[in-house]
């Protein structure tokens, strides 16, 4: 399990991983090419290592050496003899070589996990079958494991559904360079992913291979085999899906890269929709910069069926937008790593979204969102989607963590680089219930606490103590430099005495807001602040006067706290356990401490402009503290 910590504004440069599905396409054709090629920056994960070994096995030497892949290609043999493959769970490996191995001379068997077992490949097989391949499907239902008999591979027109995966298609292309005769395949239509089948082209086309769009839905490809080539691999458009999103929903700025202009790669159709949705997007040479707006985020309607993989991203998105999302043609997901529609609906539903499916669409809305522990259906993808949707929702754990090393195994320490621990900051004046309601939020989301107010309670108290004129700023200034104030575990300390109590009397209330006018007092007190919050870590409420307008004046989380008067020193004489008769004199007090604070020149009490104010006279603490979490979690106030 893995707790997520909450983040503020995104802040960070995100080096992807290598693309997967450049790499296990490069990973094929220099397999089968004339020659050693050698690949920059290929992805080295789960999904890799399943194409690496399963070369390996087939008698192709594929090895990294210093970051780079090497292989030595077979030129159009891929060995020979009889051998078992087991793909474990990486359907390009299944799909990719099952293609492949028809040039291969010998019986090759090609397994997976239980998923790939269920992952459909007839379409695959039978337009092999109709170039002359010979495979059987051992497996149920047209599911692996198949046996490919070798080698067979002739050539001329074939059709092929290509409504299930764009996957069936890029691996016949692949091969075909080897067949006996050109090859012309059609595609029945509906297309799916037509993306990847460009990639493909691509890649092919890079290592000396033709292949090309006879029209609409027709492919022509030529023999002539590959030749070897050193090949650089971009970064991986399904990757860069992550950081971008966490920072269209929490805000600051992210910069992602190597993704060239002009990349095929399908999921970078996320960009623009982030950008309708209302982040701002540029870039900067290969790197795409995505500032994140996330008050005004707003739901989109999107045909996905060219981008596939991004929409587990694109629905976490949707939970922090205005409206209801819906994203439609998107059938095949139901054929992933998981059954994705059903994986989205059941994780979306426990953080409190609303959502709806059908065969081929999912409907998104969201009004009270909430924390949960989600379980990511062994999908790398839904593991790090939902750890963002844990920077915006504090609470939120990931169980089974580990299965993001399908295709990024780095992706939490990734995270950790980007991310910016969530500050709350909650103002107003004394008696407001400013210290219940953090106290609450900070147990309900597992948040730190801090209670600046005891700072300036304790800077007061020496002062006092010193025997020094609170009007002499010098020596005031002078006596706080020297001084060593903490709060530790909720614990006021002075020069490492507790002073937690001695703190609250009235002497000190008075005159901490004497010496909390002083500059250097302040300067002092607000540099402790800032680096309790950094050696904090994780996310953190913090209380005081002036927490959102100065101390943090970027937390995307401001709150501030009012009510009336003659209602805060009724609390207050509950709180300190007085009597009636004493409420007209703790309201002279509290009268001319708000006169002080928020009259003095620096840091005056006032609400930071983009806060939420929250007039608490007439409401029940519950309902404030209610309110104040929805905030958190919407960050945007007025709602
Ligand atoms: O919150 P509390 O009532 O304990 O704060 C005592 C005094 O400390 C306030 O009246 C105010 O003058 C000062 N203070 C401040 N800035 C803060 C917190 C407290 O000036 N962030």
């Amino acid at each position: 399990m893995k707790r997520i910590h909450p983040s503020g504004p995104i802040a960070g440069t995100v080096r992807l991983p290598g693309s997967k599905s450049i790499t296990n396409r490069a990973l094929v054709i220099a397999a089968l090419a004339s020659g050693t090629s050698r690949l920059h920056g290929a992805l080295r994960a789960d999904d890799t290592k399943a194409m690496i070994d399963s070369l390996n096995r087939l008698g192709v030497a594929v090895y990294w050496d210093e970051g780079d892949l090497v292989v030595e290609g077979s030129d159009g043999r891929l060995g020979t003899g009889d051998v078992g493959i087991d793909v474990g769970g990486s359907g390009t490996t299944a799909r990719f070589l099952t293609a492949a191995v028809t040039v291969r001379s010998g019986q090759v068997v090609i397994d997976g996990n239980r998923r790939m077992q269920q992952r459909p490949i007839g379409d695959l097989v039978r337009v092999l079958g109709q170039l002359g391949a010979a495979i059987e499907v051992l497996g149920e239902a047209d599911r692996p494991p198949v046996k490919v008999h070798g080698p067979a591979l002739s050539g001329g027109v074939a059709m092929l559904d290509a409504s299930r995966s764009s996957q069936y298609a890029s691996a016949l292309l692949m091969v075909a360079p080897y067949a006996d005769t050109d090859i012309i395949l059609e595609l029945q239509e509906p297309v799916v992913s037509r993306p990847y089948i460009d990639q493909t082209i691509e890649v092919m086309e890079t290592f000396g291979a033709q292949a090309a769009w006879d029209g609409p839905t027709t492919l022509t490809i030529t023999t002539g085999g590959y030749q070897s080539r050193d090949f650089a691999i971009e970064g991986d458009a399904s990757a860069a899906a992550y950081p971008l999103v966490a920072a269209a929903v929490c805000g600051g700025t992210v910069k992602v890269g190597p993704l060239p202009e002009g990349s095929l790669q399908a999921d970078l159709g996320l960009v623009p929709i982030l950008e309708r949705m209302g982040a701002r997007v540029d870039r900067q040479g290969d790197t795409i910069v995505l500032t994140g707006h996330p008050s005004s985020l707003s739901a989109v309607t999107e045909d996905m069926n060219a981008a596939p993989d991004a929409v587990v991203a694109l629905a976490v998105a949707a939970l922090f937008a205005r409206g209801t999302t819906s994203l439609t043609n998107i059938a095949n997901l139901r054929l992933k790593e998981s059954n994705r529609i059903d994986a989205l609906v059941s994780e979306l539903s426990k953080l409190g979204a609303e959502v709806t499916a059908g065969p081929d669409h999912i409907l998104i809305a969201s009004d009270d969102l909430r924390p949960a522990e989600i379980d990511p259906h062994n999908d790398h993808r839904i593991a790090m989607a939902f750890a963002i949707a844990g920077l915006r929702i504090p609470g939120v754990a990931i169980g089974d963590p580990d299965c993001v090393a399908k295709t990024w195994p780095e992706y939490f320490t990734m995270l950790e680089t980007i991310v910016t621990p969530l500050v709350v900051t909650i103002d107003g004046p004394g008696g407001v219930g400013k210290s219940t309601v953090s106290e609450a939020l900070a147990a309900r989301f597992n948040l730190g606490h801090l209670e600046t107010g005891g700072m300036y309670r304790a800077a007061a108290l020496a002062v006092l103590e010193a025997g020094l004129d609170l009007e002499d700023e010098a020596a005031v200034a002078e006596l706080i430099d020297n001084l060593k104030v903490g709060i530790d575990d909720g614990r006021v300390m002075v020069n490492d005495r507790d002073v937690t109590a001695e703190v609250r009397t009235e002497a000190v209330s008075a005159a901490s807001s004497r010496v909390s006018a002083v500059p250097r007092v302040r300067e002092a007190l607000v540099e402790l602040q800032r680096r309790w919050v950094t050696k904090n870590g994780g996310g953190v409420v913090v209380e005081g006067r002036d927490i959102g307008t100065v101390v943090f004046p970027d937390s995307p989380a401001k709150v501030y706290l009012t009510a009336l008067p003659e209602v805060r020193a009724v609390r207050r004489v509950r709180d300190l356990g007085l009597a009636e008769s004493d409420i007209p004199r703790i309201a002279a007090e509290l009268a001319a401490r708000d006169e002080r604070d928020s009259t003095r020149e620096v840091s005056p009490l006032r609400p930071a402009d983009d806060a939420l104010v929250l007039d608490t006279s007439s409401m029940p603490i519950e309902e404030v503290i209610d309110a104040v979490a929805r905030f958190v979690i919407n960050r945007a106030p007025g709602e």
